[in-house]
């Protein structure tokens, strides 16, 4: 199997040589274990996270060991009677073409008409994301006005059009090119957008909401969640998913300026994480897979062939490089 493992712990941005490209023999079956030919494998923000040795609500990667994360294949040889040859699955053995474990590690996806890929964006975890923490987190009303920053990536780009359906009167998004805002206002369900790299966030986001905010989600921290602290109207909502501004940074950024307006506008800001939402996981399969099917609801992916190329559509997409979900095709 090859696999990608972290071999030192990035300082700022990661680089290739942050990684290593190993090739891993694989043990015979033992009872009750499947081996699973990977077709998609999933990268991160989150995972930018993990490469650092620090207290998170996940535990760091270990250095020279596989990077572990969200993948889909199909089971090839199977020693377990609950997972036949053949069955499609969800695992988090991460980036290898080939997983191989106890059948309890791996989840049997449902066949549908949709790519196996669907099951790590629009109906996987990061769509799970959006919905979780627009209708739980942000408490989404009918007739909010909403803003959403990383609005064209995995997270954003179906936060937008699901916004929609839990009854926005108005979606706002930024992105940092002239081609991910146009498919903001042609795509995926915003009614205007944003570049933020022409102009300060503040500045721009100020022209585009006459009427003030009443929820965002944050992807991105920073002057975005600034600006958004500056728009919300009394009783607004922040659901806080991401900071990926400040990922790769090596000093602590500063706070909002703003922070101020929480007292005197009764806002509520509220950090999130996805894996404390599960229990939204059925209602969220249900509603997203008949979005999917029905087209209501349109996703996109940025797939990058072969399990080699995993380190560099990482740091792609931690520049920008993907519209939609960042996949790796194994
Ligand atoms: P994306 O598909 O959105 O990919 C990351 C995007 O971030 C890039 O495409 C890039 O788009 C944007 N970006 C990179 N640097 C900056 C910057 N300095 N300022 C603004 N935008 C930047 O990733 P995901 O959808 O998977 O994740 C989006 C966010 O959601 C992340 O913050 C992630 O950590 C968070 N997340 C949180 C979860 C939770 O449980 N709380 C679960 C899943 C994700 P552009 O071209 O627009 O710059």
């Amino acid at each position: 199997s090859t696999q990608i493992q972290l071999v030192r712990r990035p300082v700022g941005t990661p680089t290739p040589e942050d990684f290593a490209t190993v090739t891993v023999d694989l043990p015979a079956l033992d009872d009750g274990e499947v081996r699973v030919r990977n077709e998609y494998v999933s990268v991160d923000p989150y995972m930018r996270g993990r490469m650092n040795d620090s207290r998170s609500y996940v535990a760091p990667f270990g250095l020279n060991e596989t990077m572990t994360g969200g993948a889909v294949g199909r089971v090839t040889e199977s020693a377990s009677a609950t997972l036949p040859v053949g069955t499609a699955v969800l695992h988090g053995y991460g980036w290898r073409d080939v997983a191989q474990g106890p059948a309890a590690q791996f989840s049997p996806l449902p066949e549908t008409d949709l790519p196996l890929s669907v099951f790590l964006g629009a109906a996987g975890m990061t769509g799970l994301t959006a919905y979780a923490g627009l209708k739980r987190v942000a408490g989404l009303k009918e007739g909010d006005v909403v803003f959403i920053s990383g609005a064209a990536g995995a997270v954003g780009s179906i936060a937008g059009q699901v916004a929609r359906k839990l009854g926005a009167s108005r979606v706002i998004g930024s992105a940092g090119s002239a081609e991910k805002v146009a498919l903001l206002k042609e795509k995926y369900g915003y009614d205007d957008a944003f570049n933020y790299k022409d102009a300060p966030v503040r500045r721009q986001l100020r022209d585009l909401t006459p009427d003030g905010i009443d929820v965002y989600f944050d992807n991105v921290g920073g002057d975005h969640l600034e600006a958004a602290i500056d728009r919300l109207n009394t009783g607004g909502r922040a659901a806080l998913c991401g900071a990926i501004s400040q990922y790769n940074d090596t000093e602590r950024a500063p706070g909002p300026d703003n922070l101020g307006n929480l007292v005197t506008r009764s806002l509520n800001l509220e950090g999130f994480i996805v894996g404390r939402h599960q229990d939204l996981q059925a209602e969220f399969a249900e509603r997203m897979t008949g979005w999917l099917a029905d087209g209501s609801i349109v996703f996109d992916e940025t797939v990058v062939d072969g399990i080699g190329n995993a380190v560099g559509a990482f740091l792609d997409m931690m520049n920008g490089a993907n519209t939609g979900k960042m996949l790796v095709r194994a």
